[in-house]
């Protein structure tokens, strides 16, 4: 690969940081492996099964700044997360909604997009670029937006509308503030 669209590579090494005892020659998933043997010498079962203790489950945009579990006061176990670029209510994320209610009991949805997102600088051309680069159309939309109240909004409509879904009485909206650290709650109206 000489380059793509997004200017990124995968299983580049890792920079070293100060603390970079850690497989100095590694890839950065070498130093994931070695994280997650220390994970698990001092994991013990929680004897948990796979329905979410709190019935919630969680949709969020992918971004890096957005730790969901510190932010809402999650533990293990607690919630479904499904996750992508920009959180957006995808076929693909209706799959995972009503497997999370019909299969293993949740009955809250939580929406969360947030500030500074990247599917802000985007937009459709993004999808011609891509042709005009490798030849082919993606089948799915970029679903980028420039108003992120808005784009929360549609997101919810999109869960409350879905005849897949057992409950969609309680499906709420967030934009997550990643300079404070804040949820803003998005009126659905
Ligand atoms: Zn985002």
């Amino acid at each position: 690969m000489t380059s793509n669209v997004l200017g990124m590579t995968t299983s580049t090494p890792v920079p070293t940081g100060p603390e970079g005892a850690i497989s100095p020659e590694g890839t950065v998933t070498d130093r994931l492996v070695e994280a997650n043997e220390r994970y698990a010498s001092a994991f013990t079962d929680p004897g948990m099964d796979a329905r979410p203790v709190l019935r919630v489950a969680v949709v969020a945009c992918m971004d890096a700044r957005l730790d969901l579990h510190a932010a809402l006061g999650l533990e293990l176990g607690d919630c479904h997360t499904i996750r992508n670029a920009g959180g957006v209510v995808t076929d693909d994320v209706i799959r995972s909604l009503t497997i999370s209610q019909r299969a293993l009991g949740t009955r809250s949805v939580v929406l969360i997009h947030h500030t500074g997102c990247g599917l802000e600088s985007l937009t459709e051309e993004f999808r011609h670029e891509l042709e005009m680069e490798i030849g082919q159309r993606p089948s799915w939309a970029v679903e980028s937006f420039r108003d992120v109240d808005q784009d929360v909004r549609q997101s919810m409509q999109r869960v409350r509308t879905s005849p897949f879904l057992l409950h969609t009485d309680d499906v709420r909206g967030f934009v997550f503030d990643v300079k404070t650290g804040l949820l803003r709650e998005i009126d659905p109206a």
